[in-house]
């Protein structure tokens, strides 16, 4: 592995555990295996990538004791989960896609997992200094119950195109975030959901004992109403004092029709089997099948 911090470029001199410590503690993460994507695993213990002292802890260190402590704001929230989602994808590309056949490239190649780095990096270099977001927050922002209510842990990495992460937090709450939409979906669902129970009613799920599907099933759900808005800005501009969007529309567009082949593939990312994806096709209007 590289010797350098994967926030800053410079000398690495600690190891960043990608899920926090406090964090497996709370679930007893330490012997338990974190599955990737293509199916292996690796221990929790060992998730870790290198960081400079001042990147692990410093910059950092106020967010995560925020985040800890409940206090955090939906933009550190964003923040948070994105530093977890940047790891995973650079742990990745020091991992191999077959350890029986290491000549077939790391799991994910540099390229792939250097997608975004702009915004990232200016990001995570402004963390702890007055640096603006508009919007802020700058994605969707979910905390949700999770009504397994047992304390389980559940995570779900998702990589670009998509981009979203989904955590479970202590006291049963699962964190899910969208990284791109600028908070348009979180707004389509607030808006759906007025008068049906809101968020509460989106997140009831038919699952009683699996914090892992449950988490899973959100996600998937999330980036089902991503993919239903036609008219998301990918655009922004990164100026001194902060991170600009293109102009966010004030109305929603809705995609005519969905495709099956990314219906599937969301739900395989998001560890369901292409069958589930499959399944939401099914049962949509003729109409919008495309
Ligand atoms: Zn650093």
């Amino acid at each position: 592995m590289s010797k350098t911090c994967v926030f800053c470029g410079k000398p690495a001199t600690t190891k960043e555990h990608i899920i926090p410590r406090w964090l497996q503690k709370h679930f007893d993460l330490k012997d338990q295996h974190l599955g990737l994507w293509n199916n292996t695993e690796i221990l929790y213990s060992q998730a870790t990538i290198p960081a400079c002292r001042v990147c692990n802890s410093e910059a950092f260190g106020l967010i995560e004791k925020k985040v800890r402590e409940g206090t955090a704001t939906k933009q550190d929230y964003f923040i948070w989960a994105l530093k977890i989602r940047y790891c995973l994808s650079k742990k990745d590309t020091t991992l191999l896609l077959d350890r029986k056949n290491p000549e077939n490239g790391p799991l994910l190649k540099d390229s792939l997992a250097s997608i975004g780095s702009d915004f990232i990096s200016e990001a995570f270099g402004n963390v702890g200094k007055k640096f603006f977001y508009r919007p802020n927050p700058f994605g969707s922002i979910f905390l949700f119950n999770n009504l397994v209510k047992n304390d389980g842990f559940g995570l779900v990495d998702i990589p670009h195109p998509y981009w979203a992460l989904t955590i479970a937090l202590p006291k049963n709450k699962i964190l899910s975030v969208l990284f791109t939409d600028r908070g348009l979906v979180k707004k389509e669902i607030a808006y759906k959901f007025k008068k049906k129970g809101g968020f509460k009613s989106f997140a009831r799920l038919n699952v009683d004992k699996d914090t892992k599907l449950f988490s899973q099933i959100i996600t998937f759900k999330l980036l089902l109403a991503q993919y239903n808005l036609a008219n998301i800005p990918y655009g922004f501009k990164i100026k001194e004092n902060g991170i600009y969007s293109q102009k966010v529309p004030s109305k929603i567009r809705y995609r005519e029709q969905l495709k099956t082949h990314v219906l599937q593939d969301m739900a395989n990312i998001c560890g369901l089997g292409d069958g589930f994806g499959q399944a939401v096709y099914d049962r949509l209007p003729p109409n919008r099948k495309g």
